[in-house]
């Protein structure tokens, strides 16, 4: 009462550690799941496209022999990807330890139901962290430089504070060579701000997903200069059910800015499939992953309600700035 404004800092302080916690719980908590469990998804198709676009971003930036850093890897789901485009290190980081166990068994090669196969050609590291908050360049510094960091699904979880979207961007901007890729997707805060202006109260959805947004949700704090921590409830089908932060894209890119990034391209997930997909290299692999039905090269494979959920999401890249020969 003395001091209300420390009071203020403290409890933020506190309740972004609890949030921070339950985001790492949900995650932690989730099982690795069978194939059989894996297709009977309400969100299969999306899932298989979520991965296709994860492979044409990494195919697109990611060359042979690169040392490659994973923010948020969670149970290890993109590997492959990353050892089809033959990157020559990787070290993948995730604040759930239950996560980074999946992926410490999914690269050994052991246990993974998902697809017998050869070890992995390259060599990992595999770490349990708050990527967010701790200095990674310290970690990190033997590791460093990376050529490529990608956070796929997952930039979003530092926007509850300043403090930890600085940190975020800070981390990958050490890390990172001159010249240096960050590739990555989140949820796209334009078209969930429209849908939210068009709801009927503070949440909406469809079959597979709801967001619901706080009682103290203020329009004005998403147009201010200072827009962290606008907290949202998330729970997609089979997938996600936790906190989450509004990330307005204009004031990403301006922070990124700040820490020597320039962007290369930002386009909603819509846009994303519909572009890449006129490329036959990169029909081909959907029809790999099965997102496609044969012969079909739709979407038609993917409930309307799952193509709503792809719509919720954006794919970013920035280039570090500088030439790889001035390191
Ligand atoms: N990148 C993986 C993928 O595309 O399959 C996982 C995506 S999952 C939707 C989000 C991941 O972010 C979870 O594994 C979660 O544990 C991780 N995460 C959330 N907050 C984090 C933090 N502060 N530091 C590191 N990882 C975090």
């Amino acid at each position: 009462k003395h001091n209300p404004e420390g009071d203020a800092h403290f409890l933020e302080d506190e309740s972004t550690k609890n949030f921070a916690r339950k985001v790492a719980d949900h995650y932690s908590a989730r099982t690795n799941q069978t194939l059989e469990e894996r297709e009977a998804s309400p969100i299969i198709h999306l899932k298989k496209l979520n991965n296709w676009i994860k492979s044409v971003l990494i195919q697109l930036y990611a060359k042979r022999g690169d040392a490659v850093l994973d923010l948020a890897c969670g149970k290890g789901g993109d590997l492959i990807k990353w050892d089809k485009a033959k990157v020559g290190y990787y070290v993948g980081i995730d604040i759930a330890d239950g996560s980074i166990e999946d992926c410490r068994t999914r690269y050994n090669g052991d246990a993974d139901h998902h697809q017998r196969r050869k070890k992995f050609s390259f060599p990992a590291r595999l770490m349990c962290g708050d990527c967010y908050e701790v200095r990674l360049d310290r970690i990190l510094a033997d590791d460093a430089p990376f050529d490529v960091c990608s956070c796929q699904f997952a930039m979003h979880y530092s926007w509850s504070t300043e403090a930890r979207a600085r940190r975020a961007l800070a981390n990958v901007s050490a890390l990172l060579r001159p010249g240096g890729i960050f590739i990555g997707t989140m949820p796209d805060a334009n078209v969930i701000i429209k849908k939210l202006r068009e709801a009927e109260g503070l949440t909406f959805g469809n079959s597979v997903y709801w967001i619901r947004f706080d009682e103290e949700f203020s329009e004005k704090k998403f147009k201010s200069s200072n827009p962290f921590g606008i907290k949202y409830k998330f729970h997609l089908e089979d997938a996600v059910d936790c906190p989450e932060w509004i990330v307005p894209f204009h004031i990403f890119k301006a922070l990124a800015e700040e820490y020597d990034f320039e962007l290369v391209f930002v386009k909603n997930n819509h846009i994303f499939v519909d572009e890449y997909m006129k490329k036959p290299e990169f029909i081909e692999l959907m029809r790999r992953l099965g997102a496609l039905s044969d012969g079909n090269q739709d979407r038609s494979t993917l409930s309307p309600d799952e193509w709503e959920v792809a719509y919720l999401y954006l794919t970013f890249v920035l280039r570090k700035r500088g030439q790889p020969d001035q390191i």
